[in-house]
């Protein structure tokens, strides 16, 4: 029997999204045509986008679907209007535009709290704010509400990554005062390959692709049963967030007890303030890919965080930016829960984990 431990990377399709997704694609009818079939396709889009907006506190032509938050991240990246700032820790999907448009990186603390003093001082020059809500490597949790209040004063716009915080934390994107905000469907229960830009309807964005023009600044065929299922994994996840983030808590809390009987084991990211369904944890002297082998071996399925090539995990960027040693940014794995998680997952890693780190270790002696 194997223990998924991996749902940030992707966590199991909701059986409510794949209903939905089944009902839509029942059906023929490009959501832009005119006929009786486009008219029914078009509605299941209009359906899913206001139950989306109503999720996530927007307007529903703020919602812009997209082929996920790579894609939505990208929009509102190449939509800046000057210099970004953003922080060295975001996911690639977020970081790598950024870069692509020479953006200012900010440091972030030892616990991948970003750096509000260097932030505020690059702000007079900045033209967008980039900062993710939630890391997905570490779980911390960022100042968003902070960064959107010291923006503000300057006039500068502010986009979030939101993909980590939309199942664990409560977002609702008009009260955050963003401009815009990425999420998407298969961190929540959805299928891979539909997400969203939410957008202010005063930001003008920039298109990506150049098209049909179906959407504010987005062209390509409307993906209505993508949207549908979209749409029910995010209501039922918003649903149950509350009790589910406590429950996900107590998870985490038995796996930080259970992690320190692991010598030199360091958890890694903020002791308070934390999303509930990610633990990342450095086992320095042992390198992540024998660690993760070693769990698969016995049917335990958890991440290294960061990308790996050719079998060999690289050092994590975001580790690094915390000031880990490269050594130890290549020795982390990230364990991180979700809506089918429990005890008996926890306990099964616990009773595997330090036979597979001393494994880990010999192998790298
Ligand atoms: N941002 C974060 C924080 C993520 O965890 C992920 C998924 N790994 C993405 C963006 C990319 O999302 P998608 O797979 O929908 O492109």
């Amino acid at each position: 029997m194997s223990h998924y431990l991996d749902h940030a990377a992707t966590t199991p399709l909701r059986a409510e999204a794949r209903d939905a997704w089944l009902n839509a694609a029942a059906q023929v009818g490009n959501p832009s045509s005119v006929h009786a079939a486009g008219r029914r396709a078009r509605a299941i889009v209009d359906d899913a986008r206001e139950q989306i907006a109503a999720a996530l506190g927007a307007h529903p032509t703020e919602v812009i679907l997209t082929s996920g938050a790579t894609e939505a991240n990208n929009l509102a990246l190449a939509s800046a209007s000057g210099p970004i700032i953003t922080t060295a820790t975001e996911h690639h999907s977020a970081l790598d535009p950024a870069r692509a448009h020479g953006a200012v990186e900010i440091g972030v603390g030892a616990d991948g709290v970003v750096d509000m003093g260097a932030l505020v001082l690059e702000l007079p020059r900045a033209g967008l704010v980039s900062v993710q809500w939630v890391n997905n490597e570490v779980g911390t949790v960022q100042p968003v509400g902070a960064v959107v209040a010291a923006a503000a004063d300057a006039g500068v716009p502010v986009h979030s990554d939101a993909v980590q915080a939309v199942g664990h934390l409560e977002v609702d994107f008009g009260a955050s005062g963003l401009t815009t905000m990425a999420v998407s469907a298969h961190k929540v229960g959805g299928p891979v390959g539909v997400g969203a830009l939410v957008a202010r309807r005063d930001a003008s964005l920039t298109p990506l692709a150049l098209g049909g023009g179906q959407q504010r600044g987005r062209s390509g065929t409307l993906d209505a049963p993508g949207a549908a299922a979209f749409a029910a994994a995010l209501e039922k996840t918003v649903g149950e967030r509350a009790a589910e983030s406590a429950r996900l808590h107590a998870l985490r809390n038995r796996l930080l007890a259970g992690v320190a009987a692991v010598p030199d084991a360091v958890v890694a990211g903020p002791a308070e303030g934390v999303a509930p369904h990610i633990l990342n944890v450095v086992f320095p002297g042992a390198r992540a890919e024998a660690i993760l082998f070693a769990l698969d071996q016995v049917g335990l399925e958890v991440s290294s965080g960061s990308a790996c090539t050719a079998g060999v995990v690289d050092a994590s960027h975001v580790l690094l930016a915390m000031g880990y040693s490269a050594g130890d940014a290549s020795a982390a794995i990230r364990i991180s829960t979700g809506h089918t998680s429990d005890d008996a997952d926890i306990e099964a890693l616990l009773a595997a984990l330090p036979t597979a780190v001393a494994q880990a270790r010999a192998a790298s002696q």
